[in-house]
């Protein structure tokens, strides 16, 4: 049986001394409520610049909630200036890291091969990626729901190894941000893809083991319909995950 995974990208948001208020609101919220984290697992993607202060704070604190980067170098170390190495976000404790994420492959040119560098990167370091694989509407028009994600997240996987962990988002770049969420039917189909390229590629017990998650304008008032999809594991949000309340409110699924 998979737990549920609830992550919130914050993407370019928050500076180091918000994000401490922030994820210390957010662990009260969630305590509040009586979240049970093994009803869903919760993980936070802030900045770079606040994974010191999120480490310190959860470590004094003893919060039970997870985080992790945004992207990491497929280098480990050298002159890649601007660049953050894989090694550094494993000393900050970090649990996972998001790889190939839309915006990164739109605004900064990332191919599937720089992509599934950056995956054997984090894996090297002890860090589960959270692969992002996701069609434009482009896409979706010319070839249908599952083909791009499927052949971008067969390149990701190139040299994997399943023993180590994966994480799967599924993100149609047509839903995100725009307040259009895919149907959770549509999900499920390209989930169900997705969890056959990694039994094909990583056999079966990988791919039974994986989260595949759906991200793409979720909100409180629809994860649950997504949660229901028998291979949709849990949701990567954005916007909504800065709204302490309605995150909690999705951890909950309500
Ligand atoms: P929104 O939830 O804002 O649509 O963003 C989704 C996303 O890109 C998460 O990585």
């Amino acid at each position: 049986k998979r737990t549920p995974f609830i992550a919130g990208n914050w993407k370019m948001n928050l500076d180091h001394l918000q994000s401490i208020a922030f994820v210390q609101k957010l662990a009260w919220s969630l305590a509040d409520a009586k979240h049970d984290y093994a009803d869903a697992e919760v993980a936070v993607f802030p900045p770079f610049t606040d994974l010191r202060s999120v480490q310190t704070l959860i470590a004094a604190d003893s919060l039970p909630l997870a985080y992790g980067a945004q992207d990491l170098s497929a280098h480990d170390s050298g002159a890649y200036t601007g660049e953050v190495s894989g090694a550094f976000l494993a000393a900050l404790d970090c649990a996972y890291v998001i790889i190939g994420h839309s915006e990164r492959r739109t605004y900064h040119h990332e191919t599937d091969a720089i992509v599934n560098a950056k995956v054997l990167a984090a894996q090297r370091h002890g860090l589960v990626p959270v692969v992002c694989v996701g069609e434009t509407a482009e896409d979706l028009e010319r070839f249908g729901a599952s083909a791009v994600p499927v052949a971008q997240l067969r390149t990701a996987l190139e040299g994997v190894d399943g023993a180590k962990g994966l994480v799967v988002a599924y993100e149609p770049v047509w839903a995100i941000g725009s307040g259009q969420a895919a149907t959770p039917e549509q999900a499920e189909k390209v989930a169900a893809a997705l969890r056959e390229v990694i039994a094909e590629v990583l056999g079966d017990d990988v791919a039974q083991a994986t989260r595949i998650l759906y991200g793409g304008s979720v909100k409180a008032a629809n994860i649950a319909s997504f949660l229901r999809e028998p291979n949709v594991d849990g949701a990567l949000v954005g916007g909504a995950s800065l709204d302490i309340d309605e995150f909690s409110s999705i951890a909950r699924f309500k």
